[in-house]
């Protein structure tokens, strides 16, 4: 019997400032390993996520100095961000990557992965059917994400979250608002629960009701139709639609110690939600953390990174939140990254079945062919 080489995955250190998660975390290497993949790191890939080199070792990791050989001799690379050109140049043919890729953000990085005869999956695009929960990158970093601006609303926030009686006096809970709850705005919601707020949330998806409710938020009713897309996403709405769903809002923002925006459509400009003048409206100290800083932002004055000052209230336009949680970030994502390369091995080979919703729907380049006129090329 001919026995075949194992599949070799290679995991560089991400090269975008500031991006401080790894793809494969020494464990996931290990459990690779058990299923005939054979993982290479670049020296370092896991260092800003508190996985040393050595942890990779000691899980049957290879640890290579050289980024463009450990590139060059890779059959799947497993990144966070999408690929750059220069790590692009350096792949082999035919090699597969696996990563965010944000396909109509980064058209030349696909057509050079084109150009290479590469196989490039974009982890945003894996359907959201149950069978693909575990590969589901995008709910598992958005779930680090909504903690984060829950911590990052109360330390900003010159109050406390929770109640206190105390014998000086009796403190109200901070009154925190959450405007749109998918996945990072529900872990807000629970996140500023548990640290004693009174809570309210307000999204376009009916089904959100009942999932702030079952946090202890209470849902904030609007006199606006429902704005279902596919795939339990929001749709796009009318700018008819934003402007009523901004007068109606403004007294429940001016009424908030903090706004927490997370409203989000893919593909598309985030919505204006919290306007300039709303903002006005707001008691000094207060606090908005909009978490559609990188799309545009939900709040008029949010500036992707900076923390925006205006009359006493603060707004913090947050970027690349996963990033500044990495190791938990990283277990997880690296979870999401070994059940979708699990789907494409079958038996030690790597032989992906484009007959799979999950693989199909993923795949932006196949083998350098099809697929890249529907991301606009
Ligand atoms: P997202 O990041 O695209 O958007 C965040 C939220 O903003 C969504 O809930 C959306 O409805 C809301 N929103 C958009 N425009 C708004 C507006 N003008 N005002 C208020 N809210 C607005 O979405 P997401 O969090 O990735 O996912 C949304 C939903 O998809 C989840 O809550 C869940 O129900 C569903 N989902 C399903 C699966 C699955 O079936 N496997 C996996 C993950 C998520």
């Amino acid at each position: 019997m001919l026995l075949c080489p194992p599949v070799k995955l290679a995991v560089p250190t991400e090269s975008l400032a500031g991006e401080r998660r790894v793809a494969i975390i020494p464990d996931i290497a290990a459990k690779l390993a058990g299923s005939g993949i054979e993982v290479a790191v670049q020296a370092g890939a896991g260092h800003a996520a508190h996985f040393p080199d050595a942890a990779y070792v000691d899980k049957g990791a290879t640890v290579v100095a050289d980024r463009t050989a450990l590139l060059a001799g890779a059959d799947v690379v497993a990144k966070v961000q999408p690929p750059s050109l220069e790590e692009v140049a350096a792949l082999g043919p035919g090699t597969s990557t696996v990563s965010f890729l944000a396909p109509s953000n980064h058209l030349d990085v696909i057509r050079a992965l084109a150009d290479k005869k590469a196989t490039a999956y974009s982890l945003e695009l894996v359907p959201r059917i149950s069978r693909a929960q575990s590969m589901d990158a995008l709910s598992s970093q958005a779930t680090v994400s909504g903690y984060l601006a829950g911590l990052a609303a109360a330390e900003r926030l010159p109050k406390f979250f929770p109640m206190f009686m105390t014998a000086a006096g009796t403190v109200p809970p901070a009154k925190v608002l959450v405007l749109g709850a998918g996945v990072a705005g529900l872990q807000a919601i629970a996140t500023a629960r548990r640290l004693g707020a009174q809570v309210r949330a307000y999204d376009v998806r009916a089904a959100a009701k009942e999932e702030v409710q079952s946090l202890g938020a209470s849902f904030v009713e609007l006199e606006l139709e429902t704005q279902e897309g596919s795939g339990g996403y929001a749709r796009e709405q009318s700018e008819d639609f934003l402007a009523r769903q901004r007068e109606l809002i403004g007294n429940e923002v001016a009424a908030s110690d903090v706004v927490i925006t997370t409203a989000a459509v893919p593909g598309r400009k985030a919505p204006i939600l919290v306007t300039t003048e709303m903002v006005d409206r707001m008691a000094e100290g207060s606090v908005i953390v909009d978490l559609a800083a990188d799309g545009g932002g939900n709040c008029e004055l949010s500036e992707p990174g900076k923390e925006v000052e205006r009359a006493g209230v603060i707004v913090y336009g947050m970027t690349n939140p996963p990033s500044a949680m990495p190791t938990h970030a990283s277990f997880l994502f690296s979870r999401n990254v070994a059940n979708f390369v699990g789907l494409l091995v079958t038996d030690g080979n790597l032989e992906p079945d484009f007959g799979d919703e999950i693989i199909a729907g993923a795949c932006v380049v196949r083998a350098g062919d099809d697929l890249v006129a529907e991301v606009g090329l």
